[in-house]
């Protein structure tokens, strides 16, 4: 049995006649002979419109009745691609994804997946179905109920799959052809790869490309996943997409090879806190436990005896999310409240966007961090926090220029050129 597993993002599904499209295409590699897994996501803006609704109704909400409501979506295309598939006579069925059961933590609203049971799937397959339609984003807690895997979890769903079921290959069908230098909608001088490393993906993701869910990039990585993302609106061919592949597979690259962005950011600054010795972890510890994903931190210069402080006393920046800063803004003041931290106020800056750069060539070549500020410069952008890591660079920017910033930046790193 050649299992492929094929993964139609929201606006591929957004319509029945896109679906139908969809269908058509599933029904192609029926006939090539494979037994087709078929990933769902919720028609587009669909999900989007589940999340307004929880938070309309629950600001702040129980996660567990979030995931219930912000799942249905799935659902909903599951069963029209399967009623779309039999109505073109290919056998076909859909599964929810507690029916799998497709088992995760109970992290609702960003679950991990721990176990995919294949018996289920594989009985229906001898038993003559030829395509087994799975709702993408959703699993089952231990406990029971329905999680949600994060934003974009049907990537993530698509490529437990593959992995779980040995697939030949994992089609990630999406509105562009591919993954870009950069996203195309930003820069029209972006270019599709025909490659790009895992290592190179995995950053751009978790920096922002929302083309894959940086989790589906992991466990491709991890389990060795042929994975493709390309069009569902273009012709299919075999070279068509981009590979998301082993480095040894990359002949030559340039040494940025993409530029990503994340524009809701938030970033605050709690102004006076002790400058001592678990500080920080008291700081980091609240806000990890409320579930705020931190990213970049700077610890300003410290200072002695400062307005009524007795020792020294520092402030602390921090981004996160803007979507999540309510929830550290609530934390840090309930930790406060209780004496487990002191500090003056929080500042919180909520028009800011990290803008990346990215490439494995920058082990090995240095001055990619000194061009990128220059450039930044040039256009007369400031730059208000830096983070770096072996093969990345991001800056805090203000919003308003983060457009500019990555224009010029895939200017300056020539990333037009191949
Ligand atoms: P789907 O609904 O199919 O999952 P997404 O909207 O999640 O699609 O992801 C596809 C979008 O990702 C594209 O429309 C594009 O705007 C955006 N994107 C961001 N960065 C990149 C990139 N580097 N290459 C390609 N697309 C990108
Ligand atoms: N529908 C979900 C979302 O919009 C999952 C997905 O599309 O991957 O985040
Ligand atoms: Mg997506």
């Amino acid at each position: 049995m050649s299992v492929l597993v094929m993964k139609f993002g929201g606006t591929s599904v957004a319509t029945l006649d896109r679906i139908r499209r969809a269908a058509k295409r599933v029904g192609t590699e029926v006939a090539k002979g494979h037994d087709v897994i078929v990933i769902v996501s919720a028609m587009s803006g669909k999900t989007n419109e589940l999340v307004g609704w929880v938070n309309e109704t629950s600001p702040f909400y129980d996660a567990r009745e979030y995931d219930a409501v912000v799942s249905s979506g799935e659902n909903v295309t599951a069963g029209l691609m399967a009623l779309t598939l039999q109505e073109m006579e290919v056998p076909a069925r859909s599964w929810q994804g507690w029916q799998v059961p497709l088992r995760t933590t109970s992290a609702h609203s960003a679950a991990r997946i721990e176990e995919i049971p294949t018996d289920n799937i594989t009985q229906k397959f001898g038993e003559g179905m030829r395509v087994a339609v799975v709702a993408g984003f959703q699993g089952i807690s231990p406990e029971g109920r329905i999680t949600t895997l994060g934003r974009g979890g049907s990537d993530t769903t698509a490529v437990a799959f593959a992995a779980a079921f040995d697939a030949v290959r994992c089609d990630i069908y999406t509105d562009v052809d591919g993954v870009y230098t950069t996203d195309p909608r930003v820069c029209r001088k972006a270019r599709k790869l025909d490659r790009i490393a895992f290592e190179e993906m995995l950053e751009l993701a978790s920096l922002g490309a929302k083309v894959l869910q940086t989790r589906s990039v992991e466990l491709a990585m991890r389990y060795n996943v042929k994975l493709r993302v390309l069009s569902s609106f273009e012709e299919p061919s075999d070279e068509a997409g981009t590979l998301v592949c082993g480095e040894e597979l990359i002949m030559e690259s340039n040494v940025v090879s993409g530029v990503a962005f994340s524009r809701e950011e938030a970033k605050v600054t709690i102004v006076t806190v002790a400058d001592k010795p678990g500080i920080a972890a008291a700081i980091f510890g609240t806000l990890s436990d409320a579930g705020v994903n931190v990213d970049m931190i700077v610890q300003n210069v410290s200072e002695s005896d400062y307005e009524g402080h007795e020792g020294k006393v520092t402030d602390m920046t921090f981004s996160c999310p803007n979507d999540q800063l309510k929830r550290a803004e609530k934390a840090l003041e309930a930790a406060k409240a209780e004496g487990k931290l002191t500090y003056d106020r929080l500042e919180a800056e909520t028009d800011v966007a990290k803008v990346s750069v990215v490439g494995i060539g920058m082990r090995s070549q240095s001055g990619v961090a000194a061009r990128m500020f220059e450039t930044l410069a040039q256009e007369g952008i400031n730059i208000k926090v830096i983070a770096t890591s072996e093969i990345k660079i991001s800056v805090l920017v203000e919003r308003k220029y983060m457009e500019l910033a990555v224009q010029a930046l895939h200017d300056a790193f020539e990333l037009e050129k191949a």
